[in-house]
């Protein structure tokens, strides 16, 4: 099988808004987000409600990227994946559309939005078969094997390990988000816009392209 990996297109609004929190308040990471073997956190400190968003301008895409992790979804998104019968989104937590920059009077509306929770897969992110692979300091622990990552080229995640989820973590890449070919061809059937994939045997960390291009 083959997985692949969200390509978050961060502050790039050429086609549809991103998004930025207004007067965040944030607590310690949910405890799904602490590893309950070494205690590291895997994820981010929790944003709470009201969770408000500054949309970039009045194009609304079914997903929006931006400042927040993960990312934020339309309630179409959110009633489409409800019936699909995927796996992996463990909750959606409503935001509120604080201001969107650029509005006129005549510009539409902005849909409702949700911040998805992602859950931490089982399926594992192998370093050795990943090309290029470099970490600054290895994992040193078993459960949640995260590592300080200094840059690779792709990501190899092992097929034999895969949980059923299918949008997820991988063990041992937080902030990272990989999919199966059904959660693709479930964007594709529903048309839902703003989400952009790359294979991750080839998804190079984002962090090395962008100085790779200056
Ligand atoms: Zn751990």
């Amino acid at each position: 099988m083959e997985f692949f990996i969200l390509d978050s297109k961060l502050f790039d609004d050429r086609d549809f808004a991103y998004g930025e929190q207004v007067d965040q308040k944030t607590a310690e990471p949910e405890k799904k987000d602490i590893c309950s073997a070494c205690g590291v956190a895997m994820g981010p400190r929790k944003w709470l409600s009201p969770r408000r968003v500054k949309l970039s301008k009045p194009s609304y895409g079914d997903v929006v990227h931006g400042s927040f992790s993960k990312f934020l979804v339309s309630s179409r998104f959110k009633e489409l994946y409800e019936k699909s019968g995927l796996q992996g989104i463990n909750r959606f937590d409503s935001v509120e559309i604080a201001k969107v920059l650029r509005k006129k009077v005549s510009s539409p509306e902005p849909p409702d939005y949700f911040q998805v929770q992602v859950d931490h897969g089982e399926t594992l992110m192998i370093p050795e078969r990943s090309p290029g692979f470099i970490f600054t300091r290895k994992p040193s622990c078993s459960a949640c094997r995260i590592g300080t990552i200094a840059t690779y080229d792709g990501i190899f995640l092992d097929p034999d390990t895969w949980d059923g989820k299918h949008i997820f973590i991988p063990n041992g890449l937080p902030g990272t988000i990989a999919v199966t070919e059904e959660f693709l061809a479930f964007l594709n059937e529903s048309q839902l816009t703003n989400m952009v994939f790359e294979p991750a045997i080839s998804y190079k960390a984002p962090w090395s392209r962008n100085r790779a291009s200056k």
